[in-house]
């Protein structure tokens, strides 16, 4: 593509400022729902900028939305910016060194997701301008990736419903394109109420909901060996009910995470858990109530968007990471074990390579990836409409996903280079989409097809609205 030069001079002249976003986010970690100060840095951006701003996107606070451009195609490019609890770290340190605070990092890289999202929007939108082309580049800052699914209420809300494609990205130790597998998933809270009672005085009195939570784990741990081997089921206590063993505990609560390959496979695998709680339930003499708090689609694939992609990524090269890079990313290295490091060149379906500390080549495009086991909220975004992402190389090569070390290696050089380089992959991508009327048709046309065997259903309840109250 002729064009994909003076977008990737547009991106490299407008780096500073989006790195020093990355990482004043990074200096600001925010948990889910509660990205207040993230978001006002992001909308301050975008009004900087010149992108006609929409806040409050969906009804989420912590949401926002830049528009540049008239007419033509609406590309969105998509970015995040929450961060995770525990992950508190010092920055470009290669040993645990927690900060004062209340102990939240980023800990998955959305410091450098949003900001590289938000720098090949701008960039695209500068393009627009300079050429007098028809067409549209939307920012979406996204909040709550993190357990919160807020990119599903906001597909919920009709927020894509007039974009064309959507792209976007995720920090890891490989460039390349995502490979577009993910589990769906969804998070439901089981709460029990029983009896309170004196539990030595009067324990025949007493019916325990802590009794009911304990037995459904129970009966949940012995159904795992009969389900679906790539489905995942995990959970938290919310509340064991007090902290009296004297009191027979009246209320307890638990949340279950379940994932499956796919809604259909999730949706089965939920109605057995129902079916243990309510036995629990029964065998405790308490009642149960089940309220879903999120939930998200797998990914759906886009084979032209991702050829287009990869196009990108072959024609710009590895992120140009250079000796000092590669000797930091060493020290990251040294507190990995062997296995980290394996299984990130597994996940990638890359041959093992010893010494390696940092990314220096693409991913083929038929790598024999390992499937994402995790789940992420881009996946209802991809069933509303053709959506592409890449991995972008940003840290050292088996770093793993929430850990201290990617914390830590969030403001190095390395990880600049990284944002910026994958901010001009998705920028020459959105660009081949607003010259190509033929690449938009068959993105299109494989969406509807993919769309047309299994007709999206939004995972998340009707009457389920944005857990924003799980910012308090
Ligand atoms: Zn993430």
């Amino acid at each position: 593509m002729q064009n994909t030069d003076e977008i990737w001079r547009l991106v490299d002249a407008r780096q500073d400022d989006f790195i020093a976003l990355s990482d004043r986010v990074w200096g600001m970690p925010e948990l889910c729902y509660s990205e207040f100060r993230s978001c006002a840095e992001h909308t301050a951006m975008l009004e900087a900028q010149g992108f006609r701003v929409s806040r409050d996107v969906a009804g989420i606070p912590t949401a926002v939305m830049g528009e540049s451009g008239e007419g033509g195609p609406v590309i969105a490019i998509l970015g995040e910016y929450d961060a995770l609890p525990g992950l508190s770290q010092e920055a470009g340190v290669a040993e645990p060194r927690p900060l004062p605070g209340p102990g939240f990092g980023h800990g998955c890289g959305h410091n450098l997701l949003g900001s590289a999202s938000l720098l090949a929007a701008t960039a695209v939108k500068d393009y627009l301008a300079a050429n007098g082309i028809k067409g549209r580049v939307r920012y979406y800052g996204c909040p709550a990736e993190e357990g919160g699914a807020a990119k599903g209420f906001m597909v919920r809300a009709g927020a894509f419903d007039d974009v064309d494609i959507a792209i976007s990205w995720h920090p890891s130790s490989f460039s390349g394109v995502m490979e577009p597998v993910s589990l769906a998933n969804t998070r439901i809270d089981f709460a029990f109420t029983g009896r309170a009672s004196h539990a030595a005085a009067a324990p025949h009195l007493g019916r325990s909901a802590l009794d009911a939570v304990e037995l459904m784990n129970v009966g949940v741990n012995y159904m795992r060996e009969h389900m679906p081997s790539d489905a995942r089921v995990h959970y938290a206590m919310l509340d064991a009910g007090g902290i009296a063993p004297n009191v027979v505990q009246a209320f307890a609560k638990v949340r279950y995470l379940i994932r499956a390959r796919n809604l259909p496979e999730l949706n089965r695998l939920i109605g057995r858990v129902k079916k243990i709680a309510e036995g629990a339930a029964l065998m405790t003499e308490t009642s149960v109530k089940m309220q879903v708090v999120s939930a998200v689609s797998n990914l759906l694939a886009n084979t032209p968007l991702e050829k287009a992609l990869h196009d990108n990524l072959s024609r710009l090269g590895p992120p140009p990471f250079d000796d000092r890079d590669r000797a930091a990313a060493a020290e990251f290295q040294a507190t990995l074990s062997d296995e980290d490091i394996e299984a990130a060149y597994r996940r990638a379906g890359m041959p093992l390579r010893e010494g390696v500390t940092l990314c220096d080549t693409i991913v083929p495009l038929d790598a024999k990836t390992a499937p994402m086991m995790g789940s992420t909220d881009v996946g209802d975004v991809s069933w509303a409409v053709p959506t592409v992402q890449a991995r972008g190389a940003v840290y050292a090569i088996g770093t793993p996903g929430h850990s201290w070390q990617l914390t830590a290696q969030g403001k190095m050089p390395a990880a600049h280079k990284g944002l910026v380089h994958v901010a001009k992959v998705m920028a020459g991508t959105a660009l081949d989409v607003l010259h190509d009327e033929v690449l938009l048709a068959r993105a299109k046309a494989d969406h509807q097809a993919r769309v047309a065997k299994t007709p999206y259903e939004c995972p998340i309840p009707a009457d389920v609205e944005p857990p924003i109250q799980m910012s308090a």
